[in-house]
C-alpha cells in the first residue's frame, strides 16, 4: 500500500478553507492509503503563539481530526513534538538545502513582510518540513495550493540526498485536488482563507455558531452582476462561494450554478450558510466529546509510538549514509 503523511498547523482556529484543503481529503484518502496525519506543532511556533493557546489549539485539532471522520485505527495520528526524529532529520536536511532556495520560497516572503524580526525558524521552516515527509517515506502529500511549492522543495532535497549518498528517501508525489484546493477570504477573493488573517470576518471556522455563520456568509463580498456562475477571471468572489458550497455539499459546480439560475446572490447565500452549517454540525458535537477527553491523550500516544517505530528506520539510515557513528 502506498503510503501518505500531511498536517495542519495549530497555528489559528481551523477554518474551512483548511477543511476544503486538507481535512475532508484527508477522511476520503485514509482508505486507500497507509496514513500519517501529524499535528505540525514545531511548526506552529515559528510565529510566535501564547503557549496556553498553542497548548489547547494543538488538541482542538487532533480532536478535529478524528471528528470529522478520520478512524485512529485506521491512521495514525500524532503531534510532531511527540517524535524527535523529525527535528533530528531536520537538521540533517539543512545541510542539504540551500539558502538560495529557502529564499524563494513564497510562504517566507508573504509571512516576513512587513515584519521587523522575523524567526529564523521561519525560514528553515520548508525544510523541516521535508524531514517530516521523508522520515515516513510517504509516497503522496495532500497538500493545498499554497504548499505546493514546499512540496517542490522536498522533492529537490529527497533527490540531492540520494544522488550524493545513496537512495535514502522515497520521492512523493503531491495530491491536489481541484475544488477547494484553493479556499479564498470572505472579505478578499484574492487572498485565501487563513488561520492567521487577522479579520476574523474573513473565514469561518469549524466551531463557529450557527448565527455566526449566517452572520459572515450575508456579508461575503460579491460583485454586481448578480450571476451565481463559476467564473475565477471574471468572478472570483462568487466562484469562491460556489466553490465553498460545493465542497459542502458535495455537489458538481453546474449543478449548484443552475439551482440558483436567474435567482441573485440572496438566496444563495442564505442557503450556502445551511447546507455548511448542516455539515459542521455533526463534526462540532463530536469534537466537544473528545477534546479534553483521555480518549483523546491515548490516541496520541499510540499515534506518537507508531509514528516513532516508522520513522526510527529512516533517520538511522540516513545517519548512517551521511557518515555519523551510529551504534
Ligand atoms: P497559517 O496561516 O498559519 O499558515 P493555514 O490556514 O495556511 O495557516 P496550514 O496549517 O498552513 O493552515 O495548512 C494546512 C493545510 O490546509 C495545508 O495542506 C494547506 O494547503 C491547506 N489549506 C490551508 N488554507 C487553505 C485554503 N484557504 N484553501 C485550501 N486549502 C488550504
Ligand atoms: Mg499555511
Amino acid at each position: 500500500m502506498q503510503r501518505l503523511l500531511s498536517g495542519i498547523k495549530p497555528s489559528g482556529d481551523l477554518n474551512i478553507g483548511g477543511y476544503g484543503g486538507a481535512l475532508r481529503q484527508y477522511v476520503k484518502l485514509q482508505h486507500e492509503y497507509e496514513s500519517y496525519f501529524f499535528v505540525p506543532d514545531l511548526h506552529a511556533i515559528t510565529v510566535y503563539q501564547d503557549p496556553v493557546e498553542l497548548h489547547q489549539r494543538t488538541r482542538d485539532i487532533a480532536a478535529l481530526y478524528i471528528a470529522s471522520g478520520i478512524n485512529p485505527d485506521k491512521a495514525t495520528i500524532f503531534l510532531q513534538s511527540q517524535v524527535p526524529a523529525h527535528v533530528e532529520l531536520g537538521w540533517l536536511l539543512e545541510t542539504q538545502a540551500h539558502f538560495g532556495e529557502l529564499k524563494r520560497m513564497t510562504q517566507f516572503k508573504e509571512k516576513s513582510d512587513g515584519k521587523d524580526t522575523v524567526s529564523s525558524a521561519l525560514f528553515t521552516y520548508p525544510v523541516l518540513m521535508a524531514a517530516d515527509v521523508l522520515l515516513y517515506q510517504a509516497t503522496h502529500v495532500p497538500v493545498g495550493d499554497d504548499q505546493k511549492q514546499h512540496l517542490e522543495l522536498t522533492r529537490d532535497v529527497a533527490e540531492r540526498f540520494n544522488n550524493r549518498y545513496g537512495r535514502t528517501f522515497t520521492v512523493p508525489e503531491p495530491i491536489i485536488q481541484d475544488i477547494g484546493s484553493r479556499v479564498m477570504g470572505l472579505d478578499d477573493p484574492s487572498k485565501k482563507m487563513s488561520k492567521s488573517n487577522p479579520n476574523k470576518n474573513s473565514c469561518v471556522h469549524m466551531m463557529d455558531t450557527p448565527e455566526d455563520i449566517r452572520k459572515k456568509f450575508s456579508r461575503a463580498v460579491t460583485d454586481s452582476d448578480g450571476q451565481v456562475r463559476h467564473d475565477w477571471e471574471q468572478k472570483p468572489a462568487v466562484s469562491n462561494l460556489i466553490e465553498i458550497y460545493s465542497v459542502f455539499s458535495e455537489e458538481a459546480i453546474s449543478v449548484i450554478e443552475k439551482r440558483y439560475e436567474g435567482q441573485g446572490y440572496g438566496t444563495f447565500k442564505k442557503e450556502l450558510a445551511e447546507v455548511v452549517i448542516e455539515k459542521l454540525q455533526p463534526i462540532q458535537e463530536r469534537f466537544h466529546q473528545i477534546v479534553n477527553s483521555s480518549e483523546l491523550d491515548r490516541i496520541l500516544m499510540d499515534g506518537a509510538k507508531r509514528a516513532s517505530e516508522t520513522a526510527g528506520p529512516t533517520l538511522l539510515a540516513a545517519k548512517k549514509a551521511m557518515g555519523l557513528v551510529t551504534f
